[in-house]
């Protein structure tokens, strides 16, 4: 069966003038799908007929919400879909004052491997298809009622290790005929394929992109991300530097603060070193507490000092607001608790 969602407005097209329709159908079917539409029957446009032809073949799957969890602070959602083969997948949706973000997974699981992060903890079970990661974004928007305005590709999964899905996804996202959400409020984040950023950069999609750093040193950064062995940081920062000239959007760097990994001063000054001089901007994250992974956060006194070292010394940094504490949970936490639910 064809999920539809998976087709870009011109694969819809060709695949609609191929069973001897008009190319028009496809605007009309593109539009129901962005709107929700969980089944042709809600395509009333077009003919019953047409409809029973379509099903025969042709499908609309969007993922179901199993899960939703609303912070009582700050009214961020996070969401627990099953896909249509009993994947998990895990879906947060933001308010800022500029309207709603959602933060996208592209993975079920991940197999990079970084130390911190429960995403990776039992490995890649499969890539997400364009249709998916778009329907995180179509199921949470018909759910919430509201539009949303800005997407993220930082949930689980590493979005250049499924990088024709993920391309795709963004023609679909982007499309004006269906959720038409401009290129600039995408921002993908990736714990550096430094091959794929220089690919990415040639696709004219002029999005955000932020790069995990998270250590100032190859040496330092081998020990908390194994994808550090496969590219070196200056790899990366080259391949930034093209990402930067062809589409002219400022590369920015997350950095999860580590106690007595990569939080010292030492850490800092090393990361001034390597960053003075480039248009860029530093995300510092307190590392979120793993319960499989002994890692503690710094005090709040010691990631204020890394901070103003960074600023003090011309490197832009902020501290990324935390959202959605009290339904914690994060970075692929609640669909690892699930999964232990469904098997215990
Ligand atoms: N694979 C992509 C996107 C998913 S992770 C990437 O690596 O960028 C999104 C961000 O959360 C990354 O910066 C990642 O390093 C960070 N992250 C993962 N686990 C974390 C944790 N326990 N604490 C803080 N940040 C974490």
């Amino acid at each position: 069966m064809i999920n539809l969602a998976d087709l870009t407005y011109d694969e819809l097209a060709d695949y609609v003038k191929s069973i001897g329709e008009s190319a028009f159908r496809a605007g009309q079917i593109f539009r129901r799908i962005a709107a929700g539409a969980e089944c042709l029957d809600e395509c009333t446009e077009l003919s019953k007929a047409l409809r029973e032809r379509l099903s025969s073949e042709a499908e609309i799957r969007l993922p179901q919400i199993r899960r939703k969890l609303v912070s009582e602070i700050d009214g961020t959602v996070k969401y627990l879909f099953t896909l249509a083969d009993g994947n998990l997948v895990e879906t947060v949706v933001m308010r800022y004052r500029y309207g709603l973000s959602i933060c996208v997974s592209s993975q079920v699981g991940c197999r990079m491997g970084c130390r911190f992060c429960a995403s990776t903890l039992n490995g890649l079970v499969r890539s997400l298809t364009a249709g998916e990661i778009a329907g995180q974004i179509i199921a949470a928007q018909k759910d919430m009622g509201e539009r949303i305005g800005s997407v993220v590709i930082m949930g689980i999964g590493e979005p250049f290790d499924n990088y024709d899905n993920f391309v795709k996804f963004l023609k679909i996202a982007n499309d004006p005929r269906g959720l038409g959400i401009g290129w600039r409020h995408f921002t993908v984040s990736t714990c550096g394929l430094a091959d794929k950023i220089e690919r990415f950069a040639g696709e004219g999609m002029p999005i955000n992109l932020a790069v995990s750093l998270h250590a100032p040193t190859d040496e330092q950064r081998r020990e908390l991300m194994p994808v550090a062995k496969r590219f070196t940081i200056a790899e990366i920062l080259s391949a930034c530097d093209i990402y930067f000239e062809k589409t002219g959007r400022r590369v920015s760097f997350e950095y999860a603060l580590a106690e007595g990994k990569n939080s010292d001063l030492a850490s800092a000054a090393a990361l001034v070193r390597l960053l003075r001089g480039r248009n860029c901007h530093v995300n510092l994250i307190p590392v979120n507490p793993v319960k499989e992974r002994n890692l503690i956060r710094g005090s709040r006194k010691s990631v204020a000092a890394f901070m103003d070292y960074l600023n003090n010394n011309g490197i832009n940094a902020t501290l990324r607001r935390e959202l959605g504490s009290d339904i914690n949970a994060s970075c692929g936490q609640l669909r690892n608790s699930e999964e232990n639910r469904k098997e215990g």
